[in-house]
């Protein structure tokens, strides 16, 4: 089912955000935890929300791309571009701080991260709210991001205090960030922006840091972790790794690439993958979510091409994937 907001339950979100409330907001990223991005109060309400530490700076959500230079200074060339080109869309960047924004919502930093969400709900609430929303995913801090309105709920409950309904999320996985606070821009994060696109639209090469040690202020060796462990494994060895792992008495979730679908897997729960990358990334979330569901203590998945969506995908299951805290 696909119930979108209507217009009264956009006036009720706004109504929470000038109340320095919080808001789950649909994007085609994932859910963001939304509040007024010039309200230190209610921003602190969302790093409390979450159990995130108050030093992991937020994204700002803007309306529109003419709103850029209310929200940050010195905008480089290459950024305005970019802007035109991606937003609205999974685009994030960085950029020197405009003087409204508090030290709460950029973690203490001089620089700000802004994006325009691609999604008719985000943007409805963003015009009739008039300012930007501070958003990070709608979960607690470290687990899988949300991308229904069911998962906010059942990650939040009523640390939220109103959710708006936008269906499932049509990307899947979180922004692409570039820093852009030179006309020399790197990619900081991967995401729903391809590298691929980013080059063809700048006319020349980023660099991609290794995604096993991308380290932005706010990310962890674990994140985008489900409960159970998550062991990347070669997509060939996938079939028989599960084998093992049940003799070893685990409830194992297998990620099953769709072209060994039919084959029989010992596992205590399969979820199949579809081969486009497009897909992979839409459902990623949600797959890691049933297996917990499913009582896995194991999952196994593997990485898919380095190419397109596939250095978002693999960055968030390394992530997934990597140490947990004591
Ligand atoms: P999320 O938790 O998905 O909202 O991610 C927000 C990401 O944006 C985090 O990884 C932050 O480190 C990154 N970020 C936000 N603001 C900045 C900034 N001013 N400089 C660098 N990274 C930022
Ligand atoms: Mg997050």
């Amino acid at each position: 089912m696909d119930v979108r907001a209507d217009a009264a339950d956009i006036e009720k979100a706004v109504g929470v955000l000038r109340a320095g409330g919080l808001v789950a907001l649909p994007t085609e990223t994932v859910y963001g935890l939304a509040a007024d991005a010039e309200d230190p109060a209610a921003v602190a309400r969302i790093f409390q929300t979450k159990g995130r530490p108050p030093n992991h700076p937020l994204i700002v959500h803007i309306g529109g791309a003419e709103h850029l230079d209310a929200w940050a200074e010195d905008v480089p060339e290459a950024a305005r571009l970019l802007a035109e080109r991606f937003w609205p869309g999974p685009l994030t960047m960085v950029l020197r701080r405009g003087a409204r924004v508090p030290y709460e919502t950029t973690g203490g930093l001089d620089t700000v991260a802004v994006r325009v969400p691609n999604h008719p709900v985000a943007l409805a609430l963003l015009d009739a709210f008039g300012g930007g929303v501070a958003a990070p995913s709608a979960n607690r801090f470290g687990s899988v991001s949300p991308t229904t309105a069911d998962d906010v709920r059942a990650e939040l409950g009523d640390g939220v205090d109103f959710v708006l309904e936008g269906g499932a999320c049509e990307v899947g996985v979180e922004s692409t960030i570039i820093d852009a606070t030179s006309e020399s821009l790197s990619i900081l994060r991967p995401g729903g922006v391809t590298r691929e696109e980013l080059e063809e639209a700048l006319g020349r090469p980023l660099d991609v840091p290794d995604t096993s040690e991308v380290r932005v202020p706010g990310q962890h060796p674990s994140h985008y972790a489900p409960n159970a462990r998550v062991v990347l494994v070669d997509p060939d060895e996938i079939v028989a790794e599960a084998e093992r792992a049940r003799e070893l008495g685990h409830r194992v979730g297998v990620f099953l690439p769709a072209d060994l679908s039919g084959t029989p897997v010992d596992a205590h729960a399969v979820v199949t993958v579809p081969a486009s990358l497009d897909a992979y990334a839409r459902g990623l979330y949600g797959y890691l979510r049933e297996l917990d569901r499913q009582g896995c203590d194991l999952i196994l998945a593997y990485l898919p091409e380095q190419e397109g969506l596939g250095l978002a995908i693999a960055n968030r299951l390394r992530r997934a994937a990597g140490p947990r805290p004591a």
